[in-house]
């Protein structure tokens, strides 16, 4: 009976794991998420300033940064952004 309650306590311990490891996934994909990685300009690949001086109104709301090396813009998850 013992060894029953401590394989539920312990499948219910996995799934709020899971949950968790799930939840941080999704906010990492979404736009509110914050990246705390350092990002590396993928046209350099020379790590941009952790601090970030947002140069237009997207990079203020959204994250993101130009590489001061080249100029490339990035998001926060370090793809680089098509000027159009
Ligand atoms: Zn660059």
């Amino acid at each position: 009976m013992n060894n029953v309650l401590l394989l539920i306590i312990v499948f219910v311990l996995c799934m709020i794991l899971v949950f968790i490891f799930y939840y941080f996934l999704f906010r990492k994909k979404s736009k509110l998420g914050i990246n705390p990685k350092r990002i590396i300009c993928p046209n350099c690949k020379k790590p941009l300033p952790f601090v970030r001086v947002p140069k237009n109104m997207r990079q203020a709301l959204w994250g993101g940064s130009t590489c001061p090396h080249c100029g490339t813009e990035v998001d926060k998850l370090g793809r680089e952004i098509k000027k159009s």
